[in-house]
């Protein structure tokens, strides 16, 4: 039987390795992006590649229709089947003072980073309810554990990451499915290219003077998704080359 692994935001960055390092642990993957659907080729191409199936289900996690729309539309084609794997990995930064920070920035931001966690994984918990096992990553943040400036609704939206991973670990442990949380430093994707400069400073305080890469974010889910990582739950594992 295949193991299905939903990755949202996988057509690029961080979404992408995790989509290749689980397709190497032999996972069917479902490829989730927005609309950069060229990036999402290759993503598949990659899963290939590596030696597995994939596939693409573009929504727009924000989107409580949309997630329905295409996630009812994969059941629907995959009647035998269950999502045992769910990382919820797309996130989106609009950097801004709160001084001058519009209504419009705030809810776009935890929109995406903190409501669409709660869509998808509502979606996919039924589920792994009837099978008694699956497991649910959400990449968090540094910025949730620690504060920078211009960033008050990420931060908001990635401590809420965490605190929403502690409450539903417990809530769903005795069935099997384990939720954790990694809190990446500065990895090197698209995202951080948007801010380098500004945020030059963060990479002379990482104590490792290099930005992460995504593939060392990616080992970390494949860990947490494998059998030896059965009895972790709940936990909020930093990946920050020594910076917290
Ligand atoms: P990235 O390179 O900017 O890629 C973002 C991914 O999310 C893309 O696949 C994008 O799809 C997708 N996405 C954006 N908005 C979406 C939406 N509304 N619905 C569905 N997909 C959406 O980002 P990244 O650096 O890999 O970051 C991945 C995650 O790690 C994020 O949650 C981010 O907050 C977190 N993180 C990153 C860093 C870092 O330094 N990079 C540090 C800490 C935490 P399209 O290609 O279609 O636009």
């Amino acid at each position: 039987m295949n193991r299905y692994a939903l990755i949202t935001g996988a057509s690029r960055g961080i979404g992408r390795a995790i989509a290749v390092e689980l397709a190497k642990d032999g996972c069917h993957v479902i490829i989730n992006y927005k609309s950069n659907h060229e990036a999402a080729q290759e993503t598949l191409r990659l899963v290939r590649e590596a030696g597995s199936e994939g596939e693409l289900l573009p929504f727009d996690v924000s989107k409580p229709d949309e997630i329905n729309a295409a996630l009812d539309g994969w059941f629907a084609a995959h009647p035998d089947d269950y999502i045992d794997i769910l990382v919820n990995n797309a996130g989106i930064v609009d950097d801004e003072l709160m001084l001058w920070m519009t209504s419009e920035q705030w809810h776009s931001v935890i929109d995406v980073n903190l409501n669409g966690f709660f869509y998808c994984a509502r979606r996919v918990l039924e589920g792994m309810f009837e099978n008694r096992h699956g497991r649910i990553v959400n990449i968090s943040s540094i910025a949730g554990q620690m504060g920078f400036a211009g960033q008050v609704h990420y931060a908001a939206a990635k401590a809420g990451l965490i605190g929403s991973t502690k409450s539903l670990a417990v809530e769903v442990a005795t069935r099997n499915i384990t939720v954790n949380a990694i809190c990446p430093g500065t990895i090197d994707t698209d995202m951080k290219q948007q801010g380098i400069d500004k945020n030059e400073h963060l990479r002379i305080e990482i104590p490792m003077h290099r930005l992460g890469k995504p593939e060392e974010v990616a080992y970390l889910v494949s860990f947490l998704c494998s059998a030896k990582a059965d009895y972790i739950s709940g936990q909020v594992i930093g990946i920050n080359g020594g910076a917290l």
